[in-house]
């Protein structure tokens, strides 16, 4: 397995990976969207509500607002010593009290743990006219994606690397303007690939040739991975916690296995534990 990171810019991470199996790559994709834990308000207190949206409308919204997750300091509420009651190990109380009028901002909730906070202050929750005021008390815990979307890290997706071969193609300018990526260049009255990354494989210029002088093709090995991370964690700690996550699966596979049929299927895990080890650096 090779991995080459394209680009690397805040919560944007995106990087090519070689010879892998489309059933390995979609794993990893998976892991990453559903099981990678990520802090989010899971239940309120409303003490008072004036503002005009109704408590459900406000819970949601709370419920949606990203916030900077310390995987170090918590733990799952089900994994936790507390045996899921609730401590300090595995769920945050924040605070928001505010008077009208004003605009609520996710800036305004208070947080017990300085280090997990809403990513963007800017967020509106709600509008206070003169008079009127809210006060609840919030409850963060970790969750995984595929107990409730808010637990989500971010946009995950890939697709395959791309290949195209030219051939005398005989209209160069046109297919440089039907292609929506801008992935050709033409020099010398000769079509050229000059941003391969750019495709998306979506066959226009193929169609607009209406021979066999352009080929494209998705590689069935090869694939550019993409992660947006919605600012909970970077995308290497997305990366990098799921690529755990996956070892766990691996290893809890392997011991049931040995409890019943034995060795069989653990050589597989095994094959499959070392194709996996990937650094994100
Ligand atoms: S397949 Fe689509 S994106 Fe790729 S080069 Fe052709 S027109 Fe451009
Ligand atoms: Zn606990």
């Amino acid at each position: 397995m090779d991995i080459q990171i394209i680009k690397e810019e805040n919560n944007f991470l995106s990087f090519i990976i070689k010879d892998v199996t489309s059933s390995y790559i979609n794993t990893l994709r998976r892991i990453m969207n559903v099981e990678v834990p990520i802090m989010a308000i899971d239940e309120i207190n409303f003490i008072v509500n004036d503002s005009a949206l109704y408590d459900e409308i406000i819970a949601h919204r709370l419920g949606l607002i990203p916030l900077k997750t310390d995987l170090q300091s918590y733990e799952l509420k089900e994994k936790c010593t507390c045996n899921g009651v609730g401590c300090a190990k595995c769920q945050l109380t924040l605070t928001l009290k505010t008077k009208g009028p004003c605009t609520v901002y996710a800036s305004d909730l208070k947080s017990q743990d300085p280090k997990v906070i809403p990513v963007y202050p800017k967020i509106p929750i709600t509008k206070l006219s003169e008079g009127q005021s809210i006060e609840l008390e919030a409850t963060a815990k970790l969750g995984l994606g595929k107990e409730h979307v808010k637990f989500s890290p971010g946009l995950i997706y890939y697709q395959a690397y791309p290949e195209i071969k030219l051939k005398d193609v005989s209209n160069p300018e046109k297919i440089k303007e039907v292609c929506p990526t801008h992935v050709f260049e033409v020099e010398n009255n000769k079509l050229t690939v000059k941003n391969l990354l750019n495709c998306d494989l979506c066959m226009a210029c193929v169609e607009a040739t209406q021979d066999d002088s352009i080929q494209v093709k998705g590689s069935k090995t090869d694939y550019i991975f993409y992660i947006e991370s919605f600012g909970q964690l970077t995308p290497k700690e997305i990366m990098t916690t799921a690529i755990n996550v996956f070892d766990d699966k691996l290893d809890e596979l392997t011991k049931k296995m040995k409890e019943g049929e034995e060795s069989k299927i653990s050589k597989i895990t095994d094959k499959i534990k070392i194709k996996k080890k990937v650094k994100a650096e």
